[in-house]
């Protein structure tokens, strides 16, 4: 493992492994079998990582969180990327925007979700706009002091059905050096408010037994008690979560990739084609060499990313960096891993087909790979005025 860990780290990424091995891995199958983590299941993992103080290890300590800094949070979220992450997803790490609730919010939405008597979603991504954020329809009309809602998410994910929303909507246009722009508001939308639908969506592929929902807003009335952050900030707000969700998705690749490596250099060293294991053929070899290599260097990129998260230096286009180069290495890493099986890796009783449908997910969600690159684009060329 990584030899640069300090010894307390170290620890936390054993106490992590420990756990995961014990309480997640051994339901793996059967939540990919079924499409769904059994009630009972999730709740525990939850209440046992509570006692371990894995749940809501991200936030500070004087909200009841665990108070990790970045570096660790990457060890830990490397560890849950070995392992289901309609599992593991159980074990909240509350978004960090909820650190913007201001006066009775903390008490209503900030809290519950520390102590996990509540859980939130994120809602940004729309039918008609998921790269394109901005192409959002939803809005939000003054009335008064209060909001009208009107529109529609998709794709909104969750390990289970959540209590409340943080929901993405226009209101208004501000004019811009680049021309009109929407202003965009962050709203706190509870599930059981009059006008408000949270349903199931679509079943994804990848991480079976995770949830996605469509949320729908019909004439949703918001009191001023409900807007996140202030009004117009919404996208400011968004940017910030993003950013970290995204190094938190390349440190989760990497320990995905682990794994496959381990299962791919296992079959290649017993697996025996022509009277010799097939890892002693050199196109056979080679894969699990530049397998080793891509985890390498991404562990190396997620490392120098945290320690300049930690600085506060982190740049848009460092965690656009992380999603592309993490994601894409976990892709080819899962590709080869069931090239090295052969036929037995797409057989469904083999974890190879599963972890490698898993994998994809990684260049879509969180923004693909395509709008990562545009960020790392524009903050080469922008400084030249191009
Ligand atoms: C399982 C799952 C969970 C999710 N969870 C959440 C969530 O909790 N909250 C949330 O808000 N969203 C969530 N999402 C949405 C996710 O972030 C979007 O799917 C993603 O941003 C891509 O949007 P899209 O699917 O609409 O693809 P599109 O935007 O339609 O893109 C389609 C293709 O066009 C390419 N493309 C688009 N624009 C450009 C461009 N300018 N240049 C080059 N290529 C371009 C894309 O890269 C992609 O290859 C989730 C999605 C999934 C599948």
């Amino acid at each position: 493992m990584n030899a640069t860990l300090s010894h307390e780290d170290e620890l936390l990424r054993a106490s992590v492994r420990t756990f995961l091995d014990k309480e997640v891995i051994p339901h793996e199958e059967m939540v990919d079998q079924t499409g769904e983590v059994p009630e009972e299941i999730g709740r525990e993992i939850e209440r046992k990582s509570k006692e371990l103080g894995l749940f809501a290890a991200n936030l500070p300590e004087r909200v009841g969180g665990g108070g990790l800094n970045y570096t660790q949070m990457s060890i830990i979220e490397r560890e849950f990327g070995r392992t289901s992450h309609a599992l593991h997803s159980w074990i909240a790490r509350p978004t960090e925007l909820l650190l913007a609730c201001e006066g009775e919010q903390v008490d209503k939405y900030l809290m519950p979700c520390v102590s996990g008597e509540k859980r939130e979603l994120f809602g940004l991504t729309e039918p008609g706009a998921g790269s394109d954020a901005m192409g959002m329809q939803s809005r939000a009309q003054q009335d008064g002091d209060d909001w009208i809602l009107n529109g529609m998410k998709h794709f909104i994910s969750a390990p289970t059905m959540a209590d409340f929303a943080i929901v993405f909507a226009a209101t208004g246009v501000d004019e811009t050096k680049r021309g009109p722009r929407k202003r965009v508001t962050a709203f706190l939308v509870d599930r059981d408010m009059p006008g408000v639908t949270f349903r199931e969506g679509s079943k994804c592929v990848s991480n079976r037994g995770y949830k996605t929902y469509e949320l729908i807003f019909d004439n949703v009335r918001l009191g001023p008690g409900q807007v996140l952050g202030g009004e117009g900030r919404g996208f400011e707000l968004a940017g910030k979560w993003l950013g970290m969700g995204r190094v938190w998705i390349g440190a989760s690749c990497c320990g995905k990739a682990e794994r496959l490596i381990a299962l791919a250099t296992d079959w290649c060293a017993t697996r025996k084609q022509f009277g010799q294991p097939i890892g002693q053929f050199q196109a056979t070899g080679f894969r699990l060499a530049d397998m080793t290599i891509g985890l390498r260097t991404a562990e190396l990129l997620v490392a120098d990313t945290v320690r300049r998260a930690d600085q506060g230096i982190m740049r848009d286009e460092d965690a656009a960096m992380v999603k592309v180069y993490c994601s894409e290495m976990l892709n080819r890493v899962a590709d080869d891993t069931v090239q090295v099986f052969g036929g037995m890796g797409l057989v469904e009783e083999m974890p190879v087909q599963r972890l490698w449908r898993d994998a994809r997910i990684e260049r879509i969600w969180d923004g693909t790979s395509e709008i990562q690159r545009h960020i790392i684009t524009r903050s080469i060329l922008r400084p030249l005025g191009a």
